[in-house]
């Protein structure tokens, strides 16, 4: 195995038209980030982490990478790592995901969406916020039923 950072300076094929990407730098706040992007689709590959430098917004970052499941719905190989991709969705922007690596494929455009749907104030997370709730309920659901338990058994 090479060192990380030889592997993610090494130049990357488009995964949907096999042609060499571009290394491109962009300018962020802290360290310039380098993506890369397709010279003939447009694409944008980003390795992990990369989205949320680049969108500035971790809401919406972490609700496309964080919980990526074991489902491979995309038809599309990372071209980072070479494994299995998946389809996670922000309201009308799909994009591909890595299922091992965490990077990002960006169809052409799909930057761009994300910023609005980023700017606009994500409501993507207000879901993931229901179903913290109702995990937290039913945790203390439990506790409760476990705690009656209890006092049943030492009230004999
Ligand atoms: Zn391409
Ligand atoms: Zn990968």
């Amino acid at each position: 195995m090479p060192p990380k950072n030889e592997l993610r300076n090494k130049e990357i094929e488009c995964p949907k038209c096999w042609v060499t990407m571009r290394q491109e730098e962009v300018e962020v706040f802290g360290p310039n980030v380098v993506i890369d992007t397709c010279p003939k689709c447009g694409g944008i590959w980003l390795d992990h982490s990369e989205l949320k430098k680049l969108l500035k917004d971790r809401k919406l970052s972490d609700y496309l990478t964080k919980h990526i499941g074991t489902q491979s719905k995309s038809k599309l190989v990372c071209p980072r790592c070479g494994w299995l991709m998946d389809i996670e969705t922000a309201e009308d922007v799909e994009v591909d995901v890595c299922l091992k690596c965490g990077g990002v494929w960006l169809d052409y455009g799909e930057l761009e969406k994300l910023r609005e749907i980023s700017k606009s104030g994500f409501k993507g997370d207000e879901l993931a916020k229901a179903e913290e709730r109702w995990e937290e309920l039913v945790q203390k659901e439990r506790e409760s039923v476990l705690l009656g338990l209890f006092n049943r058994l030492s009230r004999r």
